[in-house]
């Protein structure tokens, strides 16, 4: 008999969650506005809000924490992370910082000045802010296939290479500080962007004279999904993939709340002395000083072993067949979601299972609330409250997707956990002609709203 599989790791230290009744959360939720950021996590049976800062560490990451050097300037702690993201990464320099978008911060305000246009591949919210508040532009050039739940494309993160020398040929070269790669492409559902089409965007920016920026927060996942997807590649270690990644980039940024499996912390990581240089001083006034940049000693000795755990092929096998695995049971059920399965969600299709409620009762919302009171599960909006009003007209944007993502946090949940999640979006799915209406804004803040959004049912 073949041996089926089973995690590379055991549980040494356990957190008790608690269930709750239906009554119980339909309190809850109505006091939390309808809005599942409002909710206390005690009131959470499992919570797939993000795989940000969520994942278990290790019993090497928790004793690495106990060596940490705490010492203001040139710390241990500092030159061991440094090292490990050289071997890692290839890139020679770095800068520590507090998270993902703290980088960006320090890179944008170096990089970046009004009217740039910087094109990517579905920029991340915080990149996307960090630019537009710049008075800069971010403009998608993902393929159109990202946009089709139901097209099984292996690499649906990858540029439009067409779209992106458009732009690369519509603006001087003065005005495009550099294009942004994200690995994996978060917004379109965490779908990688293969070798290939990297290869390409970098022949473009060669072309053109422009510099290749790295959003890499979930880098090793993309890596893995090349070795299992992209010809050539198979019998590639997870770290050679990773390295060739980042050969054909200036700088990257990460949020080592992601593949690096911290609770917090991100860098800005250089190619170029100068690109370094100049970013110090920002590393300086926002973070602290650049051989901390808003980390502790014993944060970046458990970064450090976590980029190591993080880039190791049994991990991420086990890691990615979990979020698979959700994915199959939704298929045995009928229930749609974006496809293939990404590397960190499921972002199931919440138009498609609800299709009697208006777009203007907010769907995917009303979805996750449903799957909470059904079982006391968290997801997240990916739509029209995500999307925001647009800020001139002050109307409401619709996007084509209303999507609610079921984020997996790493090493934190079973499969048996991952068997109650899709029963409960089952029993949602069996009752979905019977949810015919959504919700409407009773407050709202003029940006980001859907952190804070106070929402009522629609009548
Ligand atoms: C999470 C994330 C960020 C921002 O990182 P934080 O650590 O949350 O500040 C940036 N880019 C991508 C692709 C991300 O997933």
């Amino acid at each position: 008999m073949e041996l089926p599989f089973a995690e590379p790791y055991k549980i040494k230290m356990v957190e008790t969650i608690r269930k709750s009744s239906r009554t119980e959360r339909e309190a809850w939720i109505k006091e939390a506005d309808y809005n599942l950021f409002n909710l206390k996590s005690e009131r959470v049976f499992i919570d797939l809000l993000t795989d940000s800062g969520t994942g278990a560490m290790s019993d090497r990451q928790w004793s690495a924490m106990m060596e940490g050097d705490e010492s203001y300037a040139g710390a241990r702690s500092y030159y061991r992370l440094k090292e490990t993201i050289e071997e890692v990464t290839g890139f020679p320099l770095f800068l520590p910082t507090h998270q993902g978008r703290a980088a960006e911060n320090v890179l944008f305000s170096s990089l970046i000045k009004a009217n740039d246009v910087l094109p990517g591949n579905a920029h991340f919210d915080t990149t996307k802010g960090h630019i537009e508040f710049r008075k800069a532009h971010a403009v998608d050039c993902t393929i159109a296939e990202a946009y089709d739940t139901t097209c099984e494309s292996p690499f649906k993160g990858n540029f439009d290479l067409n779209k992106l020398e458009e732009v690369l040929k519509k603006y001087p070269k003065e005005q495009i500080p550099c294009i942004v790669v994200t690995i994996t492409n978060n917004t379109a559902g965490g779908q990688p962007v293969s070798m290939e089409n990297i290869k390409g965007v970098a022949a473009l920016a060669q072309k053109y004279g422009i510099k290749i920026l790295m959003d890499s927060a979930r880098f090793a996942e993309n890596a893995y999904f090349i070795k299992m997807r992209e010809k050539g590649y198979a019998e590639k270690p997870i770290r050679e993939i990773v390295r060739e990644l980042f050969s054909y980039a200036d700088f990257m940024t990460m949020s080592s709340k992601k593949d690096a499996i911290v609770n917090m912390g991100g860098f800005a990581a250089f190619r170029h002395r100068e690109d370094w240089e100049k970013c110090q001083m920002y590393t300086i006034i926002y973070e602290g000083f650049i051989t901390y940049g808003g980390m502790s000693g014993r944060d970046m000795n458990a970064l450090a072993q976590g980029l190591m755990e993080g880039t190791e092929f049994d991990y991420l096998e086990a890691r990615i067949s979990q979020v698979a695995y959700l994915g199959q049971k939704l298929d045995e059920y009928g229930i749609p979601y974006q496809r293939p399965a990404g590397g960190h969600a499921i972002f199931v299709d919440a138009k498609k299972v609800l299709t009697q409620v208006p777009q203007e009762e907010f769907i995917a919302q009303t979805l996750g609330i449903e799957l909470y009171v059904e079982a006391g599960i968290r997801g997240v909006e990916i739509g029209a409250l995500l999307a925001d009003r647009d800020p001139v007209t002050r109307e409401n944007r619709y996007p084509a997707l209303e999507l609610l993502r079921l984020a997996i946090p790493r090493r934190v949940y079973t499969n048996n956990h991952i068997d109650y999640i899709a029963a409960a979006l089952k029993n949602v799915y069996d009752r979905r002609q019977t949810i015919t209406r959504g919700y409407v804004i009773s407050k709202e803040l003029p940006i980001m709203r859907h952190f804070t959004i106070q929402l009522a049912p629609a009548r």
